[in-house]
């Protein structure tokens, strides 16, 4: 389904639900007020009725139908617009007195016999309405009956239906147009969200972005933001990823090129001892390529999470004697004191020949960039549920500008130095220490030293 497609769709299918729930609201309102105005004014003409008559029939039984004349000939002048029926049917059931304004004359009263009490109903011919009658027997048996037409409150009923008929039809244009109003805004960012998805998927490139909306705490502008960022990491993994490739091609150059100038030399000579010469320096070239690739695979393999570790207790006082042991010659062919602070052993679950492989790269780096006279310090120590171990250097120190990149593969953070590396060391700890759960930090003084602070989760207590 096309953007625009979706959009109409969305907007008017929510637009008609808003639209429905509107009418259905506005029906029950309407009839609910219809009813009650309706049972009121009915209400309030059937009291006038019943006043009327017990008014006119005590007139009758103080001073007789003349009394009763004067009363509602005194009505007539002073009384409302709407004049009220007044009939009085003697003993020979004939009238002797009638009151009806002439405008009535098409309700069916004669039908009634007037021996019924309460309130009886007069229909007419011509209007749908009904003229309301009350009948009292008076007390020389006379029949007092007064009435009065429904038609102005019909008229009224009719008023109301048409006002709020036309309230309900305003209040339904601006509400659907409110509605779809609303509905687009509300849904714009999810529309910006396609786009942006149907761009990244349409040209590759993942540097497009949701247009940011200047509100905030809206479940959707939040999901636009998240978005974004997620966008951001993976634009930033990938520029990682193509920069890492571009190391591994040109750190792979060197060695390459110097493989095939010793291949060519020896085919040219004729001396077999330079000859075997060449095949050694070709073996060692050879080692080294070897050694980058499987640098760089054992890496990607631990931060894609396919390491395997073969965890074991391992006692890391007795693994650090162990390591610096092994460069203890370095250190004294550099002229650098390596000292292991003393303290109680300290154990940890882990992969005994990975975390050798931590310690010793990072003993490695503070002999190799720490000048002769210097001072490499180990201290393994317990900090809560984490083992701590620390090497701290005297040595060159790292810029700050270079601290956050060495953990990059193949980063070097001054190439000119005389001591190279393979730039791999530190990406190898990191993804290593890492897959123990641990974390890895480093500091640095330029020009006074380093400190790398590594911390293992502890193996639980037995
Ligand atoms: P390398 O093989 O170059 O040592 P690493 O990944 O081990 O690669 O280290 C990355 C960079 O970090 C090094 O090139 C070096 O510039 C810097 N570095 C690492 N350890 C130290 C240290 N102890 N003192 C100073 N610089 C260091």
């Amino acid at each position: 389904m096309s953007s625009s497609t979706l959009r109409r769709t969305l907007g008017l299918r929510l637009s008609v639900w808003y639209a429905g729930v509107f009418i259905l609201s506005t029906l029950a309102l309407v009839s609910i007020s219809y009813a009650l105005l309706s049972s009121s004014l009915a209400q309030r003409d059937h009291d006038i009725i019943r006043a009327t008559l017990k008014e006119y029939a005590s007139r009758y039984e103080l001073g007789g139908l003349a009394a009763l004349q004067r009363a509602v000939q005194l009505e007539e002048r002073t009384g409302s617009e709407e004049q009220l029926y007044v009939r009085v049917i003697g003993g020979g059931a004939d009238a002797v007195f009638v009151r009806s304004p002439q405008a009535w004359g098409s309700y069916e009263v004669e039908d009634l016999d007037g021996t019924s009490t309460g309130l009886s109903g007069a229909f007419s011919h011509d209007r749908r309405a009904v003229l309301e009658l009350a009948t009292a027997r008076l007390f020389d048996g006379s029949i007092l009956q007064v009435g009065k037409t429904n038609e102005i409150r019909l008229a009224l009923l009719r008023n109301f239906q048409v006002i709020v008929g036309l309230v309900s039809l305003v209040t339904l244009v601006a509400g659907i147009g409110g509605g779809l109003v609303l509905t687009r805004s509300t849904l714009q960012p999810i529309y910006d969200l396609i786009q942006v998805v149907r761009d990244i998927i349409r040209t590759g490139r993942t540097d497009t972005r949701v247009p940011a909306r200047n509100e905030q705490g809206d479940a959707v502008d939040e999901l636009s933001a998240l978005f974004n960022t997620m966008l951001d990491r993976i634009n930033g993994l990938m520029a990682a990823m193509s920069e890492s490739i571009d190391n591994v091609a040109h750190d792979l150059r060197t060695p390459i090129a110097r493989l095939r100038g010793l291949a060519e030399r020896a085919l040219q000579t004729g001396d077999s001892t330079e000859q075997r010469e060449a095949l050694a320096n070709c073996l060692e070239e050879a080692e080294r390529i070897l050694s980058i690739l499987n640098t760089v695979m054992d890496i990607s393999e631990a931060e894609t999470g396919g390491l395997q570790l073969r965890r074991e207790p391992v006692a890391l006082r007795a693994l650090l004697a162990e390591v610096v042991e092994l460069y203890e010659d370095v250190a004294d062919a550099k002229k650098v004191k390596v000292t292991v602070e003393s303290g109680d052993e300290v154990g940890v679950s882990g992969d005994r020949d990975r975390l050798r492989q931590v310690f010793a790269n990072l003993l490695d780096n503070a002999i190799k960039y720490t000048p002769e006279g210097g001072h490499v310090r180990v201290a393994i120590a317990r900090d809560g549920d984490s083992a701590v171990v620390t090497v701290k250097d005297t040595g060159a120190g790292i810029a700050a500008e270079h601290l956050p990149r060495i953990w990059e593969r193949l980063y070097r953070a001054d190439p000119s130095r005389s001591e190279r590396g393979l730039g791999l060391g530190l990406s190898l700890v990191k993804a290593y220490v890492t897959a123990h759960g641990g974390t890895i930090e480093a500091s640095s003084q330029p020009g006074q030293g380093s400190t790398f602070v590594v911390r293992l989760p502890l193996s639980p207590k037995p």
